[in-house]
């Protein structure tokens, strides 16, 4: 099987709640979502989407993602997509580092494979563990009073997670991070994520002033050793997510005991295949995994799904539903979340198919 075309879509994607607020200050009102389509000679197209969370989160933009497919999709016209291995050798060789650019033709390669075996991806990825796969709900950062009342009222709608987004001012944080426990029920998980944005003495005040609380302590710090310094003065549980972006900082970081938890987002570690590598460690290892992406739609959700679905649950700590935080849908099929919980497909591949009127026009197609 060969690539004949890549033809590469922006879709913006706005968000129910307005906006999307995090650690110092940063908020994204619309996302801006790159869908790769992958045709091959024999008929098949796979699928794949990446979404940075605004251009100030990852070292990743929407719009670099398209100039780094720009760079490799003429390459690989002719190379044979199920061949994953070889393909992200490839694209590694061809381009140095820019992991998320990879993300949706690494996908997409998946979505192909799985659709000339006829089978769903989680199969593909070891098999389905369980029945579904339980979700968190990231509460956009606001006064304390209406992050808590959100905490109610995505319990309402089915999610037992909540993943707070702190990472503000730290005595703001303290009372966000209290009313919210204030509010929290029997067996529900409250984790307070402060995506990188507190210093040091501030994340140490923080994790002192809720030392009395059942709560996980998200990325404090911007660097690995400022998180490390972090850990070692808190017996809160510890997730390492920014940080862990590749398989080098897992060994490190697992080594170190750095972390109770990771967080997996398949762009940041550039693609599937990569995710799968981390995922599987973690699984032999015994590291619980939030498996996520940074963002995306229905395409994004989809993956999230087959490689969650595919991880055992004992170490499944939670996953995304991306494509319900926003107003449009990209790709019928796509997992619907139900009683904070999402199943991915039983089609082949992602299961998933593209809404072209919702695509629109291609921003470039590329072929040989
Ligand atoms: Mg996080």
């Amino acid at each position: 099987m060969r690539v004949t075309t890549i033809t590469v879509y922006q879709v913006d994607l706005p968000l129910n709640e307005g906006r999307y607020s995090w650690a110092d200050g940063k908020y994204v009102d619309v996302f801006d979502s790159t869908v790769v389509a992958i045709a091959t000679d024999n008929g098949i197209t796979g699928f794949g989407e990446v979404c940075p969370l605004g251009p100030f989160y990852l070292p990743a933009y929407g719009p670099g993602a398209r100039t780094g497919i720009a760079e490799l999709a003429p390459q690989l016209i002719g190379q044979d997509p199920t061949e994953i291995g070889n393909i992200n050798r490839f694209m590694d060789a061809a381009l140095l580092g820019h992991p998320y650019v990879k993300s949706a033709i690494d996908m997409a390669c998946w979505d192909v494979l799985g659709k000339e075996t006829g089978k769903p991806l989680c199969s593909l990825f070891g098999g389905r563990c369980g029945e579904e796969v339980a979700l968190y709900r990231a509460i956009s950062q606001r006064p304390a009073a209406e992050m808590a009342d959100n905490v109610r009222g995505y319990r309402d709608q089915g999610y037992r997670k909540f993943q707070l987004k702190v990472g503000g001012d730290a005595n703001d944080d303290i009372e966000r991070i209290r009313a919210a426990a204030d509010v929290l029920q029997a067996g529900e998980v409250l984790v307070a994520d402060a995506n990188t944005g507190w210093l040091a003495p501030d994340a140490i005040r923080v994790a002192n002033a809720v030392a009395d609380l059942d709560v996980y302590i998200e990325q404090p710090c911007g660097t690995y050793e400022k998180c490390l310094a972090v850990r070692e003065r808190t017996a809160l549980p510890f997730i390492l997510d920014e940080n862990i972006d590749g398989l080098e900082m897992l060994l490190r970081a697992h080594h170190d005991r750095a972390m109770d938890v990771i967080n997996l987002k398949i762009s940041k570690v550039g693609g599937l295949s990569k995710a799968l590598q981390i995922r599987d460690l973690c699984v032999s290892l015994g590291i619980p995994m939030t498996i996520e992406d940074s963002w995306g739609g229905d395409i994004v959700t989809a993956a999230i799904a087959h490689l969650a679905h595919s991880t055992p649950p004992s170490l499944r700590f939670s996953a995304t539903d991306f494509n319900s935080y926003v107003t449009v849908s990209i790709a019928a099929g796509a997992p619907q979340r139900q009683n904070g919980a999402m199943r991915a497909s039983t089609a082949p591949g992602l299961g998933v198919d593209p809404r072209s009127e919702v695509l629109g026009t291609p921003l470039a197609v590329y072929s040989g």
